[in-house]
């Protein structure tokens, strides 16, 4: 088997000894004579495995016990719902930053439950070129919430240094850039992000939250809704997504095995580099439309000169083994999305195939 270059948006690239592993405990767990998937969510095997998770994830970002860990199902759109539910109180307004169509997305939702409005909003005829600065933002003192979205997976922008907002509550969806270099939980209310990007498969989302903002928060919504119920019961009130929590457990721990968020870091600056620095060698072919601040460490996004030129460059790409280039729907263009798990000899083929592709345009 020959492995793709993977560089999907979401499902995307999962390191190769975590499915390995995964393939080797498949029909059967530790010597317990049966799958994981087939073991009770409140027996000893699958215990171990969903409570060394939450701790591997304690240890790698440095949560401190003023935090709650949850693993939740509905992946990171069913959060932007339940934040609304759970924390904007009656009579209060939430604070939304848009830089991109997941922090609309979730705008969209607070205002179905209560009163939400954009402090921010870089979008110029439906797209996103850059994120806002700080004097670009009207954050009300009294909202119950800022939200952001830290890595804005399809227009390819990213914060690289957060926004104050006083002694207003910060929320972060950080689905497409979980983990990808360490981060100071403190600077946040709560974070979250759905696993399939960075850490794991979808249809699971990792939220660390205040134990004190789950406590503060609304009870007049349904039980299964509520962070508490969940805070409560250790991600057990109701049979998690075992398989998908037992996967992220394994990407952590590979994680560590790497040395950890830092040495992941340095990874991804290097494959980042490499990456822009090709496209900028040949701006009037490869065009970022991103303000060079505001680049994407996770999603790179490039235009050529002709949507006709983007499709060959897919198509051949593709029957070389480059996978997943095509831009989002909403964006155009091509899209590299570039994650933990992309290893630099995909960026390298990439390039490669990008200087070949540049001779025969
Ligand atoms: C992919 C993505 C989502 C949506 O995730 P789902 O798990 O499909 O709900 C939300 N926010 C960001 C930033 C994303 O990249």
């Amino acid at each position: 088997m020959t492995r793709a270059h993977n560089f999907n948006a979401g499902p995307a690239a999962l390191p190769l000894p975590v499915l390995e592993r995964a393939q080797r405990e498949m029909v059967e767990f530790e010597g317990t004579g049966m799958s994981l998937l087939e073991h009770s969510h409140r027996g000893k095997a699958y215990e171990g495995v969903h409570f060394q998770a939450e701790s591997l994830l304690r240890e790698l970002v440095g949560i401190s016990d003023d935090y709650a860990v949850l693993f939740l199902q509905g992946g990171a759109s069913l959060q932007f719902a339940m934040i609304a539910m759970n924390l904007l109180h009656a009579g209060k307004s939430a604070d939304y930053l848009l830089t991109g169509i997941w922090s609309q997305k979730a705008l969209a939702e607070a205002k179905l439950i209560g009163k939400a409005r954009a402090a921010a909003d870089t979008s110029v005829d439906g797209k996103f070129t850059r994120v806002p600065t700080q004097a670009e933002l009207s954050i009300d003192p009294e909202a119950a919430y800022v939200h952001l979205t830290t890595n804005n997976t399809v227009f390819g922008t990213q914060w690289h240094t957060l926004p104050s907002v006083g002694s207003v509550p910060l929320i972060a969806d950080m689905s497409s850039d979980f983990l990808w270099k360490p981060f100071d939980m403190n600077r946040y209310a709560m974070v979250y992000a759905g696993a399939q990007k960075n850490i794991g498969p979808s249809g699971l989302a990792v939220v660390v939250m205040q134990k004190e903002l789950i406590r503060a928060a609304r009870k007049d919504i349904p039980v299964i809704l509520r962070y508490a119920t969940h805070a409560d019961n250790q991600s057990l009130y109701n049979t998690p997504n075992t398989f998908a929590i037992y996967m992220v457990r394994n990407v952590l721990e590979h994680m560590k095995s790497l040395g950890g968020l830092a040495a992941i870091e340095q990874h991804n600056l290097a494959k980042a580099a490499l990456l822009y620095g090709a496209l900028d060698q040949d701006p009037d072919f490869f065009r970022c439309p991103v303000e060079h601040a505001s680049r994407s460490t996770m999603n790179v996004v490039w235009r050529l000169p002709t949507e006709e030129l983007e499709d060959r460059f897919v198509k051949e790409a593709t029957k070389a083994g480059l996978v997943g280039l095509k831009g989002h729907r909403s964006a155009g263009g091509l899209r590299a999305s570039i994650y933990n798990a992309v290893s630099e000899a995909s960026i390298q083929a990439l390039i490669a195939f990008m200087s070949e592709f540049r001779k025969t345009a």
